[in-house]
């Protein structure tokens, strides 16, 4: 049984079968009762008999005004002419005593069975406004909640999202109205196939959920995408095209309705990012989902200082000795250590990289306080997203702390890449002037993977530019590689800007960039980025 549903309000209102006849007979032994009652006190002239008030109102209630009348007529009659006014004299009730009775009985009974069957009516209605989609009248999720249980676990069930992909375009090409019949013939289309044990619901505007079980869905399952490719949608009479992916949940293990629902979800999605019309649920699709929660887990990771800067040396070929050092931020979840790959990304679709990008500046800066006085000549490198940039409070935020940082603002370089760089050019030119004309150094990350023209290189605010690592790790033995950051290196330095090439693993690579006269070089070569206490020893280490 399901207990959520039986509310004693709900048992009144909506009374079981079963219910209906453990009241009827109850109510049959109240009029006996009442009777016998009355009869053994003395009869109608003791005033005993309004008990028969109890089973009149139980039947309105229970079978609406008629039944309410009916009780009230059979009350009044076994409380009239086959009752006594006094039952030791067996003097008779005068006619219009009891009649006047009678009607009150059967008005109360019908009055209360009538405000019932309106109660009755009204839930009704509201449930079904509740329960179904307002244009459509499709089933809507809400039904499925109200009759069935949702602690439920089920090994046989298996639910399919069906989702609907191009449901904006659709939406604008047909208009709300005609969308809302394309839904009602997407519905009647699968209501079509669906086997007996199986019912479909609307979730919202783009999402129907299948509830089958493992066989029904086996019997639909090879004709499912291709009875829905046919569905042939037509705008002023224009055939479009209903780009539609359906996901399955793995059957065979005990879950609960909104389980199986969240991995069909979730497949139907990984279909949808890839192309598919189909897809089962598979574990490596929740990585989504992960992502999301780890979205939300970002805004508490700055409060509990789940965040840390790791450093990894730039390195000046002409010395051989640490000229920079680039802040790199990591992750601290769960005891695992979380790459920027793994959050940035994330971060950068929400404002929560502003709140980032002044976390390491403050750290930064923190950090460098602990640097030794012979290391002076160090800068550091900050990585700055191009989401920032339209931020105006921060980067008032950011040329303050700049401002008062116990460092020259030529050591402070800033990092962008080059393709935010070209793809927001007005956006990051203003941003990167500005910072210049504080004296600030300003870099070109990753570039070569943002498609900018080398002649670009001679109108950008920048000081250096950093030679991608996918670059780097493959110009050895790949001569067109090699002669590509030959150039780069040339003209950049035709240009006045210095070079720094990132990703060195090895002593070939090391040497061909020495002899084309690369300015710096990072990589594991050198160093691994390391956590301040390693960096300080590490270049303590260099200068003995
Ligand atoms: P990036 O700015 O290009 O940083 C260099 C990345 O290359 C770092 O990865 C570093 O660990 C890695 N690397 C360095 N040398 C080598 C090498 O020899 N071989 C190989 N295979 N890899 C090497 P990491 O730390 O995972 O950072 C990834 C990206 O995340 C960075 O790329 C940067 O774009 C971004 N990022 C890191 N920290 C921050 C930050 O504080 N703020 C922002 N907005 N982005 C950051
Ligand atoms: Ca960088
Ligand atoms: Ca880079």
């Amino acid at each position: 049984m399901n207990d959520y549903k039986h509310t004693t309000l709900n048992r009144l209102l909506f009374p079981s079968t079963r219910y209906r006849l453990v009241l009827s007979g109850i109510i049959i032994l109240m009029l006996v009762a009442a009777y016998v009652f009355v009869y053994f006190t003395g009869g109608t002239r003791n005033g005993y008999l309004h008990v028969m008030y109890i089973p009149v109102i139980l039947g309105g209630i229970l079978y609406g005004w008629k039944g309410g009348i009916f009780l009230g007529i059979f009350g009044g009659v076994i409380l009239g002419p086959l009752m006594p006014l006094n039952t030791e004299t067996m003097e008779m009730q005068a006619f219009y005593s009891w009649t006047m009775r009678l009607v009150f009985f059967s008005l109360s009974g019908g009055l209360v069975g009538f405000m019932y069957e309106t109660i009755r009516a009204k839930v009704r209605q509201v449930t079904s406004l509740y329960t179904h989609d307002l244009t459509t009248g499709i089933k809507t999720f809400n039904y499925y909640w109200q009759n069935n249980d949702p602690s439920d676990k089920r090994a046989d069930k298996v639910s399919v999202s069906f989702h609907i992909n191009n449901y904006e375009s659709l939406l604008v090409l047909l208009g709300s109205s005609e969308y809302a019949t394309l839904l009602e013939n997407i519905h009647s289309r699968i209501q079509g196939f669906l086997p007996e044990d199986s019912d479909i619901y609307l979730v919202d505007r783009r999402l129907f959920w299948i509830d089958t079980s493992k066989e029904s869905f086996k019997a639909i399952r090879d004709d499912f995408a291709r009875i829905m490719e046919e569905e042939v949608i037509y705008s002023e009479s224009v055939p479009l095209y209903l780009d539609f992916s359906i996901g399955v949940s793995i059957p065979d293990t005990d879950k609960t309705a909104s389980e199986r629902f969240k991995e069909s979800d979730i497949a139907a999605l990984h279909a949808k990012k890839n192309g598919l019309t189909f897809a089962v649920y598979h574990d490596e699709h929740a990585r989504d989902t992960l992502l999301i929660e780890r979205l939300g887990a970002l805004p508490s990771a700055l409060e509990n200082e789940e965040f840390f800067l790791v450093y990894q040396p730039i390195i000046d070929l002409k010395t051989d000795k640490v000229s920079d050092v680039e802040a790199l931020i990591r992750w601290r979840k769960n005891g695992r250590v979380l790459t920027p790959d793994e959050f940035i990304p994330l971060a950068e679709e929400t404002r929560l990289i502003d709140f980032i990008t002044e976390w390491v500046l403050e750290a930064v800066f923190k950090d460098h306080l602990r640097f030794e006085k012979d290391f002076k000549h160090i800068g550091l490198a900050i990585n700055v997203s191009y989401r920032n940039l339209f931020n105006a409070t921060l980067i008032e935020k950011m040329t303050t702390m700049i401002k008062n940082a116990k460092l020259e603002p030529d050591k402070i370089h800033i990092e962008m890449t080059e393709s935010t760089l070209m793809q927001n050019r007005t956006t990051t030119q203003v941003f990167l002037s500005s910072f210049r004309s504080e004296g600030v150094q300003t870099i070109l990350d990753d570039f070569g993977t943002g498609y900018s023209s080398l002649s670009c290189l001679r109108d950008l605010p920048v000081d250096t530019v950093k030679i991608d690592r996918e670059f780097t790790m493959n110009m050895h033995g790949d001569s067109s590689m090699y002669d590509m950051i030959a150039t780069i290196i040339e003209l950049s330095h035709k240009l006045g800007l210095k070079v720094i090439a990132e990703g060195v693993e090895d002593v070939e690579v090391l040497n061909e960039l020495k002899t084309l006269g690369c300015d710096f070089v990072q990589g594991y070569y050198y160093s691994k980025p390391k956590e301040i206490e390693d960096l300080i020893k590490y270049i303590r280490n260099q200068k003995a």
